[in-house]
């Protein structure tokens, strides 16, 4: 099935309907395309700027394929698609990025089986699936480490720390006892993430990597430059070029990365645009939302090169309340989701303040 280039006024389906989603499906516009988002909740940020909404369950297999159907194009804000709705969408419509990337990085066992087989390193890890699986992990592994649920983590959700070896029967019960892997704790200098994209044709783009400051497990800061060696920026943007042309990628994907004096270790790769990609809305002239359009679409990638130094913060619960403080500096540019209500912990917004 070809679909390049896409003409612009054609239809990009969007999996989800959160900031991402809303983000990207702007950027479409900007293009000329229209979108259209399935998502199963109801008002969701990206439904306020798109053409189309569909609210239905992954499951709802008849409701996929009238969505598909109704597109050019389909893509995914988020990498927890069933597999049986991958199956039902990828019959009408190709589904960028590819099931390989999706597959990959929904299971942190396969992502990291796969990364390590690129010959990149992660932090030692080990599957836990039963209580003796869980000893022989400890026992390998050791601690202090962290204990993961192996699918559906984000934000910090689904890990639990040991900091001492008998904690690990603890810390597996409170992630309900499910298919987890054991992760060495990483003694990192900073956390760096790389934005890439791949093309339909095989052609690679990364933006410059972004130093990443995390408050209680979720993304606060991204600041560009990071604060890394020349060697180390090559190193960080090879190693996604790697990983994007090992999944035959098409479209955006970010790879998180820890600087320890050991080298790079991948903590982990989403198949999709990115939190610490935001910054590029104001550095760049391409920001990583036009790019992945772009990718799916077939067109030319912008070069990812960066016009301004950035630091984006994430506006969490009630930090965006304040519009006229947030407006009140020249150099910021303000990002909101639309989001009725601000919770605690729930992202709202953010801010790219060009330094
Ligand atoms: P993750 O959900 O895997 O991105 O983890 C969220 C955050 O927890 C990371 O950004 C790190 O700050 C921290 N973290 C995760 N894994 C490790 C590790 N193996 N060692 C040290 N810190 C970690």
């Amino acid at each position: 099935m070809t679909i390049n280039p896409l003409p612009s006024g054609s239809t990009i389906g969007i999996l989800g309907g959160g900031q991402l989603g809303r983000m990207l499906s702007v950027a479409a516009s900007r293009l000329g395309f229209k979108t259209h988002i399935f998502e199963p909740g109801a008002n969701p940020p990206a439904g306020q700027v798109a053409h189309r909404i569909t609210t239905a369950a992954y499951s709802d297999l008849e409701a996929l394929k009238t969505f598909a159907t109704s597109v050019d194009v389909i893509t995914f804000e988020f990498e927890n698609i069933p597999a049986e709705a991958l199956d039902a969408l990828e019959e009408i419509r190709p589904v960028l990025p590819n099931r390989k990337a999706l597959a990959t990085s929904q299971d942190r066992i396969s992502e990291k089986d796969f990364l390590t087989a690129l010959g990149l390193k992660c932090a030692p890890y080990a599957n836990v699936e039963t209580a003796a699986g869980l000893q022989a992990a400890v026992g390998k592994i050791g601690a202090p480490s962290i204990l993961k649920t192996r699918r559906f983590g984000y934000d910090g959700k689904g890990q639990s720390r040991l900091k001492t070896a008998v904690d690990g029967q603890k810390a597996w019960e409170e992630l309900g006892m499910t298919r987890c892997v054991l992760e060495g704790f990483v003694d990192f200098s900073i956390e760096v993430s790389v934005i890439g994209a791949r093309a339909l044709d095989g052609s690679v783009v990364c933006y410059d990597p972004g130093q990443n400051v995390h408050r209680d497990g979720i993304l606060h800061t991204t600041t560009i430059p990071a604060e890394l060696s020349h060697a180390q920026q090559m190193d960080a943007v090879i190693l996604t070029g790697q990983i994007l042309n090992a999944l035959d990628y098409v479209g955006v994907m970010g790879v998180e990365l820890f600087v320890t004096p050991q080298g790079l270790l991948v903590n982990e790769i989403a198949p999709r645009v990115h939190n610490s990609g935001h910054w590029t809305q104001n550095g760049c002239t391409i920001d990583q939302f036009e790019q992945h359009i772009r990718a799916i679409s077939g067109w030319p990638l912008g070069d990812g090169q960066r016009h301004s130094d950035v630091t984006m913060t994430n506006l969490i619960g009630q930090e965006v309340n304040d519009v006229a403080a947030l407006c009140a500096d020249a150099s910021v540019g303000l990002h909101l989701y639309g989001k009725a209500e601000a919770k605690p912990g729930r992202k709202m917004g953010h801010i790219n303040k060009i330094r």
